[in-house]
């Protein structure tokens, strides 16, 4: 395996590197780096975020510039504060060696006076949205006319965004001897143009397939009714109770809606769109990135540039009017090699967006069913067993025992047992209890393509089994690695295991009925790591259920359901409302441009 030793980076970089903990250049880094250290190039590398990009950059730079000289030489390009802000983050460590070296972030919503005495005091590397950047330029506060490096961050997301002219603007005040990297996830019409006016030969580098989505993603779509995708959004929330998610919506009334529909149900929910002030819009996203919000309804424009690395599930409340927009939102999970989830909930006539999605990403969704009202308590009782069993033990409670006991006199453990988990379980089974089926009967009918091997089309009269494994992303499984745990241990072939849920201490999974004999005989006294690894029979055959969740969540917060009212969420719901409300807009929505070539 390639180091980063074997790259060219100076020792000082590479202390920096190590502090940081990155063992090992990630695609993009190993081939950017050596290219853009040896050679004075302009440069296209195709990557998505979360692949290292910024390093793949920020290091070259870093080295390049002459820290002993204030003059700025180099400029990067980013399409939001959130992304600029984390850019400028990144580079301050990773020159953290370097004497003298300064990176200064320029944005909108933020004084432009502190800004500006930021730059005079003199900024080698100077990050910034285009809007702010053109501003200061026009009122003399910044020099970027002796740069050596300009580099272009997220360059589809800035075009995107309608910056265009902003970028073109800026570039014009730039020397013409410099080197230009530009780092896009896709490689849309406009950006080649960019590319063509402003660049001169540049080397390209791709990394994975181009425009393909991050394989690490899954990509699933539920069929409901029109009527139904609130409750949906509710259920696959329920079934991956340490959930992390952004949810899309198209418009930012939608999103406040959701949100609020969320919060007055008991979920940590927060919105973020452009009516809120920059202000509400830090303290949902700060309350986000804690963790304390699990649910992050959200514009598209909004969540530009939203850099949280372990968001485990993407959910398309609505699909996006734009194909490549799709592309962004899944790409906000699965980032720093971790696998994560894109589910989209449709109606059946948006059937044919998801294969023109397809088509794009060049990768295959999986047609999942809206897990029933019983799949989902199933899945709580066990989340709620294993919450009880990992729950440590408060010993003020031994003050207290001795009146307990007399309380709970008589009671045998296997009542008491059941007694302890009805108290949270009666809830969600009451509410669920009788509740309708909300896929769509025709889910799944897209003729005869499309269909991957997990597909739902396969029913318990089929033959097909679902199993409980008393192991989860706790132990290190997502539901790419649980499934080849599966297929190696019991010797099943490739596509033997499907719709693989992998919950926080524990899993489901489906084979055919032909497998299940191999199965529980190869999981009878069955250890690793000394511990037993237990698979039984799950009692809903069915198991629609969403995918696996991944995140690493605090325990000490609940889960959220409609069904609950406790203390603790409610604290949590007054908290999200107040982060939540009105705010006059500073969003650039209104100068997003109308790509045709991505629309359906
Ligand atoms: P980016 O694509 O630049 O947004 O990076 C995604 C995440 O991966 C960031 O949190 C980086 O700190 C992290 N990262 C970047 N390079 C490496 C590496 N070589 N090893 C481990 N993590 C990395």
């Amino acid at each position: 395996m390639t180091k980063f030793e074997a790259l060219g980076l100076k020792q000082s970089l590479l202390n920096a590197i190590s502090d940081l903990g990155f063992e090992s250049p990630s695609e993009v880094q190993e081939k950017a780096i050596p290219i853009l250290l040896e050679s004075e190039t302009d440069l296209v590398a195709l990557a998505q975020t979360g692949t290292g990009k910024t390093a793949a950059f920020g290091f070259p730079l870093i080295q390049k510039i002459d820290s002993e000289s204030r003059t700025t030489q180099g400029l990067i390009l980013s399409p939001t504060r959130e992304l600029c802000l984390q850019i400028t983050n990144e580079l301050t460590l990773y020159s953290k060696y370097e004497k003298g070296v300064n990176v200064v972030a320029i944005y909108g919503g933020a004084s432009i006076t502190d800004q500006a005495r930021q730059i005079k005091r003199g900024a080698q590397i100077v990050v910034a949205t285009p809007g702010r950047m053109k501003d200061m330029i026009g009122r003399g506060l910044v020099d970027i006319s002796k740069i050596d490096y300009c580099i272009l961050d997220e360059a589809d997301e800035m075009l995107n965004m309608g910056f265009m002219e902003d970028i073109k603007d800026i570039l014009s005040n730039t020397p013409k001897e410099k080197s230009t990297w530009l780092f896009s996830a896709t490689m849309p019409r406009e950006v080649s143009v960019i590319a063509k006016k402003f660049m001169h030969s540049p080397q390209e580098i791709t990394v994975g397939t181009k425009n393909s989505g991050a394989s690490t993603v899954q990509h699933e779509y539920y069929v409901v009714g029109g009527r139904d995708r609130y409750p949906a959004l509710k259920r696959l929330a329920d079934t991956n109770p340490d959930i992390f998610s952004v949810i899309f919506c198209r418009t930012k009334r939608d999103t406040q809606k959701v949100a609020e529909k969320l919060i007055e149900d008991g979920y940590n929910a927060g919105a973020l769109h452009g009516d809120l002030s920059q202000n509400q819009r830090d303290l949902v996203m700060n309350s986000f990135r804690k963790k304390q919000i699990q649910m992050l309804v959200a514009t598209d424009v909004a969540a530009r540039g939203i850099d949280v690395d372990d968001i485990t599930h993407v959910i398309n409340y609505q699909l996006p009017d734009e194909i490549e927009t799709y592309t962004h939102r899944s790409g906000r999970t699965g980032r720093a090699g971790k696998s994560g989830i894109s589910m989209v909930i449709v109606t059946k006539s948006e059937l044919r967006k998801i294969k023109a999605i397809e088509n794009k990403i060049q990768q295959a969704f999986i047609s999942k069913k809206i897990p029933t009202g019983m799949e989902i308590c199933e899945i709580q009782l066990y989340h709620l067993a294993n919450k009880i069993k990992d729950t440590k033990i408060n010993e003020e409670v031994d003050n207290y025992l001795p009146a307990i006991n007399d309380v709970l006199q008589g009671i045998d453990r296997e009542e008491l047992i059941k007694k302890i988990i009805s108290v949270e379980f009666t809830r969600f089974f009451n509410y669920y209890n009788k509740t309708k089926d909300l896929s769509s009967s025709e889910s799944g009918e897209r003729g005869d393509r499309g269909r991957s091997r997990d597909d739902d089309s396969r029913t318990p009269a089929d033959g097909n089994v679902r199993y409980f494994i008393n192991v989860g992303e706790k132990d290190g499984y997502d539901w790419m690695t649980l499934k080849d745990f599966l297929r190696d241990t019991v010797n099943l072939g490739k596509d033997d295991v499907f719709k693989v849920d992998v919950k926080e201490s524990f899993s489901f999974f489906n084979t055919d009925a032909s497998a299940t004999e191999a199965i529980l005989k190869t999981f009878t006294e069955f250890k690793v790591d000394g511990r037993f690894v237990n698979v039984e029979v799950s009692k809903n055959p069915g198991g629609g259920g969403g995918g696996g969740g991944r995140g690493r969540r605090d325990r000490s917060r609940s889960g959220g359901g409609s069904y609950s009212r406790d203390n603790d969420r409610n604290k949590g719901r007054r908290r999200d409302r107040s982060d939540s409300k009105g705010g006059s807009s500073s969003s650039s929505g209104k100068r997003r441009t109308k790509r045709k070539s991505d629309s359906y």
